[in-house]
């Protein structure tokens, strides 16, 4: 994502609690919090999201630069074999989607989903 989607979602969050806080003027502290938490776990969500597919997503099949990962039996290079994606769990509930490329092992055969 984008710095200023970043920028702009942040103020979204911001702008939400204080619309919340008017609308509950008599919230308790507890209510405040839990309202905030749960703006903030959307937040969490997509910044946990671009981090682990900053690393993640890079095509290692198609751009030289990125190379291959290696079966860790063989220690020969993996063959690209298209993308998965894969749902993850976050700590707040919130639930990540990756997209990688996984691959297979040319000698023994085996798929990867290379876990970096
Ligand atoms: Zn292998």
């Amino acid at each position: 994502m984008e710095r200023n989607e970043w920028l702009s979602m942040s103020e979204k969050v911001l702008s939400d609690v204080k619309e919340w806080r008017k609308a509950h003027p008599k919230a308790t502290f507890v209510e405040i919090e839990d309202e905030v938490h749960r703006r903030m776990v959307q937040l969490e969500a997509q910044l946990l999201q671009d981090a682990a597919l900053e690393s993640s997503s890079r095509e290692w099949g198609r751009d030289r630069s990125e190379p291959a990962p290696t079966c860790p039996t063989c220690h020969v290079s993996l063959q690209a074999r298209g993308k998965r994606s894969r749902t993850l769990q976050g700590n707040g509930g919130e639930s990540v989607t990756l997209t990688r490329t996984y691959g297979t092992c040319p000698k023994c055969g085996e798929s990867f989903f290379p876990p970096r």
